[in-house]
């Protein structure tokens, strides 16, 4: 029910985990976090609250300036570890978190499962993250084309956080009834639920709209976009005075 990313110069770990903390009043059953570290993914995930996530990394490894960190309130699936999100492609190569429900995952899932998927949760939202991987090499497009595309074929709620094993310098958002905000910082960027997870570091904020997804990248700055017809937005940045 909480959603946090990061990109930056700064070590993802420690303010995903701050992050989530901030986010905990939202109520959650599980937690979990991913982190890019030198194209290795280090994926944690625990049910229960977020210092049980803690012991669960402590004494591993926590490195990565690029992380996605997620509380859950199961929708699809009992809290377990395996249905906390991150969940992981097949390929292993596009980690995903989703706060929201997938109305019409089951159909997605079966065509999926036609086309050689394997699923290892029972969640709607592990449906989705193998559904950008079929898009994206099929069409052979780029991850934000790939998650637009997916999106287009998607009935139901969502706020979500994508990113690629092997683009270490950007996260590509989406939203629709679920709430999310992007804060940009200097040379890095912040992605949440609400701004509170960021605040201490910027307080210059866009905040999506339903249908529009984002994608943030340190090298090409910031792009908002219609997920239904791909038309570019441009953002609505705020001062928030807190
Ligand atoms: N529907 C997803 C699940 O059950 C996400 C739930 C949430 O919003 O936390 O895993």
């Amino acid at each position: 029910c909480g959603i946090v990313g990061y990109i930056g110069p700064k070590d993802a770990y420690p303010i995903l985990i701050k992050g989530l903390q901030r986010l905990e009043y939202r109520g959650y059953d599980s937690a979990g976090v991913a982190l890019l570290d030198d194209g290795n993914l280090h994926l944690y995930k625990k049910k229960g609250k977020v210092s049980d996530l803690e012991g669960e990394a402590e004494g591993k490894n926590q490195s990565g300036h690029l992380g996605i960190g997620h509380t859950r309130w199961a929708t699809h699936g009992p809290p377990s570890d395996n249905n906390s999100h991150p969940h992981v492609s097949n390929n292993g190569e596009i980690a995903l978190i989703h706060n929201g429900i997938i109305e019409n995952y089951s159909a997605l899932k079966e065509a999926l499962i036609d086309r050689g998927f394997k699923f290892y949760s029972d969640t709607d939202t592990e449906v989705l993250v193998n559904l950008i991987e079929d898009v994206k090499s099929q069409d052979n497009v780029s991850l934000e084309d790939a998650v637009r595309i997916a999106l287009n074929q998607v009935v139901g709620a969502y706020a979500i956080c994508v990113f690629e094993l092997d683009n270490p310098s950007e996260i590509v958002t989406a939203k629709m009834g679920s709430p999310l905000v992007i804060g940009l910082g200097d040379q890095e960027y912040f992605v949440a639920s609400d701004a509170t997870p960021f605040l201490e570091y910027t307080k210059k904020v866009v905040y999506l709209e339903d249908g529009e997804m984002a994608t943030v990248n340190l090298e090409k700055g910031l792009k908002v976009r219609t997920i239904i017809d791909n038309k570019d937005i441009a953002p609505y940045i705020q001062q928030l005075q807190l």
